[in-house]
């Protein structure tokens, strides 16, 4: 079950994200801490430039739903949620987390 809902995911956020990670979403992708995956959605924190920013990504009806507490993330569309996606794709990441 938890492992169908990890390939789901998966399976939507390389839709959603299909280029190349930006530079600035790359120092982010090992930098979260924190994560934990509930269903289809994964949640976790960074250290940001101006605090701990928690990151979140939820697959709803096929739609991924991202969203950061950073000051330009609240729809996802910061390099917070980019890192988040390109963690998420680590599929042993998303076992060790799952609760
Ligand atoms: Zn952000």
């Amino acid at each position: 079950m938890q492992d169908a809902a990890c390939e789901m995911l998966q399976a939507a956020v390389r839709r959603y994200w299909s280029g190349k990670p930006s530079d600035k979403a790359k120092r982010y992708v090992d930098a979260f801490f924190d994560a934990t995956r509930i269903g289809t959605k994964i949640i976790a924190k960074v250290h940001g430039n101006h605090g701990t920013y928690t990151v979140s990504i939820h697959l709803n009806q096929q739609m991924i739903n991202a969203a950061c507490s950073c000051y330009i993330g609240k729809g996802g569309g910061c390099h917070h949620c980019e890192a988040l996606n390109r963690m998420v794709s680590a599929i042993k990441l998303l076992r060790k987390v799952s609760a």
